[in-house]
Formats: structure tokens, sequence, C-alpha cells
């Protein structure tokens, strides 16, 4: 172990363990570890790594993460640019290092619309933009007006509008389209002053109840609430919630696949859950392809298990390792392809 800094002050470390550091609480160590304060420490921390021909990861809150047990050979960057300032009514900019269920607390107390349906979604800012979060029918790319980051093509500063973040499900220009191109410093949100918060799920309106002098605040609460019976909320000694939220994504299929669907789950199409998701395709809830291909809550054996409160979270329920959760998701994936023909994806980055 070894700690070295670079002209602003950059600290240098090695061997960093990344298990604390991601919410998975799994995976091996960093070769080098370094936490940027500053827009100016993120562009050394690049050059850095570019002159020794190390790889370089951004890491945010690690929420979305899944190390591997052999760790990572290059240098892990964590994003520490902290900051909220307000640019106008209902607009805020954001630095990336900072807790996104902090600034949602923040604003939803401040009657501003537009994140309710977010609060206890865990990670930084920064993170919420790479796969456009979304949670009770409420995406992140509703409020997001730029993102600033530093381009590690071109070695430069740009401003990236939201129709150049290319937002979709679970997809933006960050995690698809140019992966690891972009290190995002600052996110610049509009929100809406006295705005009606986001009801379109029935979860939701049924336990909110009446209507009646309801603010932003208690519908962020009752997310909150929800989001913690489920085990989706970060509460310490859960271990329901050492995760990665959702493992796999929803799959979009043609339509005309939903008789064989039904087939294969015992029940008429009619029966079958989904969203329209574009013209002739409907994306169907992973947890519901899961369940009825046997893989319900608690599945798994060791410490690798499905949650028991959220089935399409994957868990460490204490001294699981990489191998143990991929082995898991290798039994779902095989299991769902065999009795569906979907192949399901997963939705964290796995690193190393
Ligand atoms: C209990 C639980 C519940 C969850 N619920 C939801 C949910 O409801 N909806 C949802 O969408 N997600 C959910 N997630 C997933 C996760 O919280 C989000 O994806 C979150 O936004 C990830 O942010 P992070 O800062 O932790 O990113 P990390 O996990 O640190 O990184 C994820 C990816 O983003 C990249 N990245 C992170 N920061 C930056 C940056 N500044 N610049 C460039 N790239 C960056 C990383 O390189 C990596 O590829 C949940 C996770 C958990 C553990």
């Amino acid at each position: 172990m070894y700690s070295q800094s670079v002209p602003t002050g950059l600290q240098i470390q090695s061997q960093t363990p990344l298990a604390p550091l991601t919410t998975f609480g799994i995976g091996g160590a960093a070769r080098y570890f370094a936490v940027a304060h500053t827009e100016t420490e993120v562009s050394e921390a690049v050059a850095w790594a570019e002159d020794r021909s190390l790889s370089l990861f951004v890491l945010g809150g690690g929420s979305n993460l899944l190390v591997r047990d052999e760790g990572f050979d290059g240098l892990v960057l964590k994003i520490g640019v902290l900051g909220v300032e307000t640019c106008g009514d209902g607009c805020f900019e954001v630095g990336a290092g900072e807790i996104w269920d902090e600034f949602v607390e923040r604003v939803t107390r401040q009657e501003m619309a537009g994140v309710e349906c977010l609060a206890g979604i865990p990670g930084s800012v920064g993170g919420t933009p790479v796969q456009n979060v979304g949670a009770y029918g409420q995406e992140v790319a509703e409020t997001i007006e730029w993102v600033r980051a530093f381009d590690r093509k071109s070695r430069g500063w740009v401003r990236l509008d939201k129709a150049a973040c290319r937002f979709r499900y679970r997809q933006s220009l960050f995690n698809s389209d140019e992966p690891e191109r972009y290190i995002v410093t600052r996110v610049r949100f509009q929100l809406r002053p006295g705005g009606r918060p986001n009801l379109r799920y029935a979860d939701l309106q049924l336990r909110l109840g009446d209507r009646q002098g309801l603010t932003l605040a208690k519908v962020a609460s009752v997310v909150r609430e929800i989001r913690r019976e489920k085990g989706m909320l970060l509460v310490e000694g859960d271990s329901d919630c050492r995760s990665a939220g959702s493992f796999f994504k929803n799959p979009v299929v043609g339509l005309d696949r939903l008789e064989a669907i039904a087939a294969a789950a015992g029940v008429t199409p009619g029966m079958v859950p989904g969203w329209p998701a574009g013209v002739g395709l409907i994306k169907i809830p992973a947890a519901w392809l899961l369940e009825r291909a046997g893989f319900v809550k608690g599945f798994g054996s060791g410490p690798a298990r499905i949650s028991s409160r959220h089935t399409l979270a994957l868990t460490n329920q204490g001294g699981a390792t990489c191998a143990d959760i991929e082995r898991l998701q290798g039994q779902i994936v095989d299991g769902v392809r065999e009795r569906f023909g979907i192949t399901l994806e997963r939705e964290p980055v796995l690193l190393g």
C-alpha cells in the first residue's frame, strides 16, 4: 500500500478494497484509487492513468456495480465533485458527487416537482444520467437540462444537452452509445416549482389515499417507505438491500411473441403483464418471467440469493463472491431462456 500525490493534491492510493465502496459489498481491490474533488483533479487523474497506459474506471456511489473477485487492474476514480447551486426558478446545478437522495429530499421539501418518485434511489447525482434512473413512472431524463462532462476522446470539457444525452429506458449516451467516454461532473435539473406530483403508479396512488393537501415531500417519503418494505432502500443491517437494485432489465419483445409467452406461462395472452414499448413492441416485467420460470423470492443457495422481498434483486446475504452472483445470474438467465425464449440482460455494470 502506498499513496502518492500529483500537483493539485489528488491522492493516488494503491490496492484499495472496492467491496466497501459498493452496495453489493462484493469484489477485489483496485490497483490504484483516487477521489477527484474538483474538475481539475478529474482531468489530472485521466492524464495520470494515460501516462501509465492504465485503464480508468469512474465510480459514483457503487450502487449499480458488481466488482469481480480479482478486482480491477487500473485506476478507479471516485467522483467527489460537490455543490448544489440554484440557477433560476426550479433550476439546480448539482455536483456529480452529491448523494442523489439528499438532493431529492432537499428539492421536494422546497415543493419542486419532477424527481419525487425517484426518492430513495441510492448512488450519486452523476450516476443518474448514466442509466437514466427511473422508478414509479418517473425517469431522471424528464428533468435534466444538460450534463457537464470531461470528454476522454477530445480531452476537453463539454456540455451535453438532453437531446445529446440520448436518454432511453435505462440507457443513455454514457452507458450505451459511447460507454466510458464521458466523466460527468455536474448536472443541471429543471424542476417545476409548486408542480403536481407524478402519481402514475397504482401502488403509490393506493398508499397515498386522500390527495387533499398532498405535498411532494409526502410523496417522496411514501416512495421511500414502499422501497424500504421491498428492500430497495439502503438500510443498515438489511441484507436484502445488499444488492445493485434490479439485476435484470425488463425485456422488450414483439407483440407477435405474446401468444407463445402466454402458453409457456400457462395463461391466456391477455394475462401477460406489460407496457407498450413502441410500434408492435411490448415491455414485459422481468420479475414476472422469473417467477413463472420458478425463480421466486429467496431463491438460491448459500449467500447469493434472490431478495426475500423483491424478485428482481440478487443479493449478497453475507460473504457472497462475484462468482456466486454470476452463477446465480447464469442459472436464472438459462432458466428464463429455456422457458420463454427470452434472454434477460443484466442491469448493473460488471467491473474487472
Ligand atoms: C437498493 C437499490 C435500489 C435501486 N433502485 C433503483 C431504481 O429504482 N431505479 C434505478 O434506475 N436504479 C436503481 N438502483 C441502481 C442504482 O442506484 C442507480 O443506477 C444509480 O444511479 C447508480 O449511481 P452510482 O453513483 O451508484 O453509480 P455507480 O454504481 O458508481 O456506477 C454505475 C455506472 O455509472 C458510471 N458512473 C457513475 N458516476 C459517473 C460519473 N460521474 N460520470 C460518468 N460515469 C459515471 C460508472 O462508471 C458505472 O459504469 C438501485 C440500486 C440499489 C442498490
